[in-house]
């Protein structure tokens, strides 16, 4: 019986979770869960889950849902510290972290530290704080499994080869909704097109990414801690069908994918039970029905922000966590219609351009990073309108 801590249980990732656990009670239990604003679903969990302990963002909110549950009711706690207690669980043997945003940073951090495996969706902790984080997992000896579904497919398709026989990584990506638009067409482009992903369903914030490409760029970032590979060993394909999760291509030439219908349980799932594999009640892949696979490179031009993320990488140090600290409040801009799509990249350029960057002593330094970032976003923003 594996016991799970769920960091963001009411999101997109955090409720595929719950249904492959109701799925196979005989292997999983919950220890703990973690919301932002979703009370009514999170109490619905809790008397599902029956979790020992509960926690979500604000204080307030941690009354409301004790007295809503009553005799029922766990543990509740809240802010930070409370998410950190769920994080770091002496019950829980592994997190799954789903929170959205930098914000899920510390909670993973305190989980690794506490000696908890890891079930790693939340991409912007790699992208902010890389090289600590992965030296954190290293002294700790516990294990990261990757949920980005590139990143399960890579490191299902690096199973039984050399790490020195690699020559690069393939990240495939949808292009998601304004893949063949023109950049004049892109100009006016709203949120609600914007959020209507073809082949995903999945939270606000990285439909938009996967709308401005920057989806693609923070996972090239993940992708260099995860595997150890530098940003010139890290290529993007667009795929349009979503059916090649992504590829290692190794240096006698032979390139090794995994394909799947585009749903993440199938990598949740991995991340969970590794190395088993878990049967999940999905439709097979139909490749005759499909007909055709095919392949694109993407536009840098129409989308800035995957260029952005590799420059940020290559710059190195703090550029990477002010880069995803722009664009947390650039998307969000976005999305309260105070700024237009093509000025998500312009914002995160702006803010880029203003940083000097400094390498990584410890997560202090990553924390005032993010939090220039988004000052500076701000101010941005308010100097356009
Ligand atoms: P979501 O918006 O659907 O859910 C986010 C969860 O985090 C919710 O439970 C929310 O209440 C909680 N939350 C939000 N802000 C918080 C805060 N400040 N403090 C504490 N909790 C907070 O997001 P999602 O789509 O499930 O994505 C979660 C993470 O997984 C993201 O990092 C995303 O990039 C990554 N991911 C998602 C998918 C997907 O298909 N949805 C695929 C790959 C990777
Ligand atoms: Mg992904």
């Amino acid at each position: 019986m594996k016991k799970l801590t769920i960091l963001g249980s009411t999101g997109s990732i955090g409720v595929s979770t719950l249904e492959i656990v109701a799925d196979h009670p005989d292997r999983y239990r919950v220890v703990a869960l973690t919301a932002g604003k979703n009370l009514r679903l999170l109490q619905d969990q809790v008397r599902r889950f029956k979790p020992l302990m509960v926690a979500v963002v604000d204080s307030a909110d941690a009354t409301v849902l004790r007295a809503a549950l009553g005799d029922q009711a766990p543990e509740i706690v809240s802010g930070l510290e409370g998410l950190v207690a769920c994080a770091r669980h002496d019950d829980a043997d592994m997190v799954v972290s789903a929170i959205v945003g930098a914000a899920g940073l510390l909670p993973t951090m305190a989980a690794i530290e506490a000696g908890k495996d890891v079930a790693l969706a939340n991409k912007e902790t790699l992208v902010t704080a890389g090289p600590l984080v992965m030296a954190a997992v290293e002294k700790s000896g516990v294990s990261l499994y990757p949920v980005d579904s590139e990143h399960s497919a890579i490191f299902q398709s690096l199973k039984g080869h050399r790490s020195g026989d690699v020559r690069r990584l393939i990240l495939t990506a949808s292009g998601g909704p304004f893949r063949d638009r023109s950049l004049d067409d892109l100009v006016a482009v709203t949120p609600a097109q914007a959020l209507a992903h073809p082949n995903w369903e999945m939270g606000r914030k990285i439909s938009i990414d996967s709308a401005t490409m920057m989806n693609k760029g923070l996972e090239v970032i993940e992708a260099r801690w995860l595997f150890d590979l530098p940003g010139e060993q890290i290529a993007v394909h667009i795929h349009p069908q979503s059916i090649v999760h992504s590829m290692v291509e190794y240096v006698d030439g032979a390139v090794i994918a995994q394909m799947g219908i585009p749903d993440m349980k199938t990598p949740i799932a991995y991340a969970l039970s590794y190395p088993e594999r878990l049967a999940l009640d999905l439709p097979p892949l139909d490749l005759c029905s499909l007909g055709h696979l095919s392949f694109q490179k993407p536009d840098l031009q129409r989308f800035a922000c995957l260029g952005l993320a590799y420059e940020a990488l290559e710059a190195g140090g703090t550029a990477p966590a002010v880069l995803n600290a722009a664009n947390e409040v650039a998307v969000e801009a976005f999305l309260n219609e105070e700024i237009s799509f093509l000025a998500i990249s312009d914002v995160i350029r702006c803010a880029l351009d203003r940083h000097e960057p400094t390498s990584l002593k410890d997560i202090a330094e990553v924390l005032h990073s993010d939090r220039w970032g988004r000052e500076e976003a701000r101010r941005i923003i308010n100097s356009k309108n």
